[in-house]
């Protein structure tokens, strides 16, 4: 047996205003001022001057808005990379990630890629990065995601909707402002807010579990019910506390390992598109045979909040189609161990997963 080495984001910030500090923060790490501070910001914030306005850019300094309504993907890093390599006189002094889990992986991936050669699809996997990324800071604008903590980015390539694992890959810093995530849109905050969630069910039913796990796992689920089911918090109260559950509910799952709406979430994410929040929540609906308790409350959760989830999604596709979220979802083996022990294969078999998507 070997242990795990993981590593820990180094400098963090909670608390609400605390985006404030961002200037002050940054300063010492500039390099250069040829050197510049690249701010991806989710394109919702463009023209919010609250936030914006509170970022000031010296010398080189640029802002690129990019839109979250896609999931990142291994050709938008390259050309992301290329057009920071081309643009700038130096080598960046840091990468700032403002947004959700789109633009925090997003943040990530490209610190990684501007000092590795080649191009992001070659690093999806485990550990395949060689060189330090640049430094970067990660600033969630919505909860749940646990992207913030993560030893991950998701992306999607010509092959396969895989993270690029590595040591290098987390923050260097990172601001937890709760006031960020004020104007997030109801459903918007469930979906993320479940995906928390649902790391933390997977992680405490799984056969990876372990104390690591379990005590990080154990805090993040009792916020989840406070926020998500009791209801007697302040609007304020419920930001913070759901920005320290996603905080945990990472934590806990870095040291064990999502299940199966994770891993069958991936095989709608990359035949149709459907992104990480939601997808969870439309699998994981469906899976109290394997999660009876955790189904039961999200079910509560669900009608506490009048939340309505896309039904008869795989309604028109072909054999074909099936076959290829199976393959994605049956790739992730780590997933399946984790949730149902070492011979996971004697019960999950192809048809029982043609069977379940069926009925999303
Ligand atoms: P997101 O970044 O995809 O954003 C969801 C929506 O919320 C977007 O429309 C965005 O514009 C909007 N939004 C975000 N902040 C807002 C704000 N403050 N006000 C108004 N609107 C706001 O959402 P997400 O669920 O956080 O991230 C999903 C992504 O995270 C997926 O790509 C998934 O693969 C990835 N992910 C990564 C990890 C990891 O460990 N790296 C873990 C889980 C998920
Ligand atoms: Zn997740």
């Amino acid at each position: 047996m070997s242990y795990k080495n993981f590593p820990m984001v180094p400098k963090v910030i909670f608390g609400r205003g605390s985006f404030s500090q961002l200037n002050e923060v940054l300063a010492p790490k500039r390099l250069s001022i040829h050197a510049p501070f690249i701010y991806f910001i989710d394109d919702v914030f463009k023209n919010n001057l609250a936030l914006i306005s509170r970022i000031s850019l010296s010398y080189e300094d640029r802002i690129i808005f990019i839109s979250a309504n896609e999931e990142p993907k291994t050709t938008q890093v390259d050309e992301l990379v290329e057009d920071i390599i081309l643009k700038s006189k130096a080598h960046p002094s840091g990468i700032i990630g403002i947004g959700g889990g789109t633009l925090l992986d997003l943040a990530k991936a490209v610190s990684i890629m501007i000092n590795n050669d080649g191009e992001a699809k070659d690093y999806q996997g485990w550990d395949l990065v060689k060189n330090p990324a640049v430094y970067h800071v990660g600033i969630p604008t919505i909860s749940g995601t646990g992207a913030e903590v993560s030893r991950t980015t998701v992306l999607t390539g010509p092959e396969r909707k895989l993270g690029i694992n590595s040591d290098y890959t987390p923050f260097d810093q990172v601001f937890l402002d709760s006031e960020l995530t004020e104007d997030v849109p109801k459903n918007q905050w469930f979906y993320t807010g479940m995906d928390c969630y649902i790391h933390c069910i997977e992680s405490l039913t799984g056969t990876y579990l372990n104390t690591f796990s379990e005590t990080y796992g154990k805090m993040s689920l009792d916020l989840c019910k406070e926020i998500f089911l009791e209801g007697k918090l302040s609007k304020a109260e419920a930001q913070e506390k759901l920005m320290m559950a996603s905080w945990h509910g990472g934590m806990s799952i870095a040291y064990s390992q999502v299940g199966i709406a994770h891993a069958m979430s991936y095989g709608l994410g990359y035949l149709l598109g459907t992104k990480h929040g939601i997808g969870n929540c439309i699998v994981f609906d469906h899976l109290e045979e394997f999660y009876p308790e955790g189904v039961k409350v999200f079910k509560q959760m669900k009608a506490k909040h009048n939340i309505e989830l896309p039904k008869g999604i795989c309604e028109k596709l072909e054999e074909s189609e099936f076959d290829i979220m199976i393959n994605v979802a049956l790739s992730l083996e780590p997933l399946w161990e984790n949730a149902i022990g070492e011979n996971w294969k004697e019960t999950i078999t192809r048809e029982k997963l043609r069977t379940l998507y069926n009925k999303m």
